[in-house]
């Protein structure tokens, strides 16, 4: 059969995306630039540093002069560990291969799934032996599916590696034959799925879509449509909690994309909340709940088993004295869109002010459902300390997201504490009509400062030390940079 038309060309990357969810597909709106700018700029660094001998100095302020120093120091740091990776061998490295793209068919079809690489390694002691580098500047290194296509695509006698510049290590990229045809398999599958950009599907893979102003999941206000020029900027609700104490720490995290001192890591305490979020939320959809409840306890070790156990009655005891809830969906993503004055920058770093900033907030729910008369109801878990209570920005921005997703004039909100020493209770919040307006009020306050953060510039939002800089993953760079 021949074509006239070339190929399409599907990026696993992007087919994956739909598999996370189908929605995904359709045109986002402008989210931060931060970390393809940087990967560029190391990309461009690393070659000229190895051209000039090792001086990273100079490469970097002719590839990166542009960034603040926060973001220099970044690109510093990775363009050095590559230079130590490539630069001490007297192998010849090449950028931009004259072939930068893998590409493998999709059998009866006018498409074909491409991966790219970004330079060659070749050993003067052998011609024939051929490694193909992808730069990596984050901790995540190449996918199954990725592998699939570069190892299925190419000669066997060619190699593929991940040059990981944050960890200065380099990882060859391997996969046995037959998971590569699962691989294919799978996105063979996907190329073939219909585009519905109507099947939402809001989980984790929502903070790296950037449909989120626009998929309908996260609603702006009534008659607001955002575009897909639209400067804007995703935060979580604890992002939303946390910027009454430090700007900087969240404009770090959501818009400049710096990697933490040292990665997230979960406490004993905030890991054993999990545990009973992920048990309730499969037990409070199941139709036979003891049962669940049974099986849920089997999957955990015996001592987080007491704790459980001791969390699921004090939890059945609210629901005994308590409006009847029906359950319908746990752990779901809410979110609104506000949009907001602020800046913007375009393609050639110029920026303006007076620009209509989207900026949506997430918030995952442990469960959402109806009161006895129809009233959608959010439920948060609580597992802390009684004191541990809830923050009104969070019930408001729980309120506000229902309100919108679902049209309604009132939502629920309750929080149900099971931790502490106290008996455990339900606050119930109604939000009738005029408390919706006045939480959005709230949030799109709260939210304001966001949209007029630097779209470019990671010294500028203002830091603000205090007691939250303990838990806070920047404080070594932090303190590095301040004025
Ligand atoms: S934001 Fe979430 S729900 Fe919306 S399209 Fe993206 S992944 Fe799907
Ligand atoms: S260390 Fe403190 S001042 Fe610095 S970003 Fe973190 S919270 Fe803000
Ligand atoms: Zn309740």
């Amino acid at each position: 059969m021949y074509h006239s038309d070339p190929p399409l060309r599907l990026k696993p990357n992007d087919l994956e995306a739909i598999e996370a969810c189908p929605a995904s597909a359709g045109p986002g709106s402008k989210l931060s630039p931060a970390a393809l700018d940087r990967w560029k700029a190391v990309r461009y660094g690393l070659e000229e540093a190895l051209a000039n001998g090792g001086d990273v100095d100079a490469a970097v302020d002719a590839n990166a002069g542009w960034l603040d120093p926060i973001q220099r120091e970044l690109v510093a740091e990775l363009v050095s560990n590559g230079v130590i990776l490539l630069g001490t061998s007297d192998a010849e490295v090449r950028f931009d291969p004259d072939v930068d793209v893998v590409v493998v068919d999709y059998p009866g079809r006018n498409v074909e799934f491409a991966s790219y690489v970004q330079l060659d390694v070749t050993d003067p002691h052998d011609a024939g032996k051929l490694e193909r580098f992808k730069i990596k500047t984050g901790t995540q290194g190449t996918s199954s599916a990725e592998a699939a296509i570069l190892l299925s695509g190419s000669n066997p006698g060619v190699g593929f590696a991940d040059l990981m510049l944050r960890d200065g290590t380099i990882e060859p990229i391997e996969l046995t034959a037959n998971e590569r045809d699962k691989q294919l398999d799978r996105l063979c599958a996907i190329a073939g799925w219909e585009r519905d950009l109507k099947d939402r599907r809001p989980g984790w893979q929502c903070y790296r879509c950037d449909r989120v102003a626009r998929c309908g999941q996260y609603p702006p206000p009534v008659g607001c449509k955002v575009g897909t020029r639209q400067r804007t900027i995703r935060v979580s609700k604890s992002d939303v909690v946390r910027l009454d104490a430090c700007h900087r720490r969240i404009a770090w995290k959501v818009l400049h994309v710096i990697p933490t001192d040292t990665g997230d890591e979960v406490g004993p305490a905030a890991a054993v909340g999990l545990l009973f979020h992920e048990a309730i939320a499969n037990i409070l959809v199941a139709e036979d709940r003891e049962a669940a409840f049974a099986a849920e306890l089997d999957r955990v070790s015996r001592d987080d088993r007491d704790v459980l156990e001791m969390l699921f009655e004090r939890h059945k005891q609210i629901e005994a004295d308590h409006v009847p809830l029906q359950y319908k969906l746990t752990e779901y993503p809410v979110g609104a869109t506000f949009i907001l004055p602020g800046l913007d920058a375009d393609r050639d770093g110029n920026v303006s002010d007076g620009a209509a900033v989207a900026v949506t907030a997430i918030a995952r729910t442990d469960a959402v459902g109806r009161e006895l008369d129809d009233t959608p109801a959010v439920i948060e878990h609580r597992t802390g300390k009684t004191s541990d209570r809830i923050d009104e920005r969070e019930t408001a921005l729980y309120a506000v997201s229902v309100a919108r997703l679902l049209g309604a004039e009132a939502v629920a909100v309750h929080q149900h504490s099971l931790g502490g020493d106290g008996d455990p209770e339900c606050i119930r919040i109604l939000y009738d009509e005029d408390a919706l307006t006045e939480a959005e009020q709230l949030l799109a306050s709260v939210l304001e400062p966001i949209a007029t953060w630097h779209p470019l510039d990671a010294t500028d939002p203002a830091y603000t030390v205090g007691e939250w800089c303990t838990g806070c993953p920047y404080q070594e760079r932090c303190e590095r940079f301040r004025s």
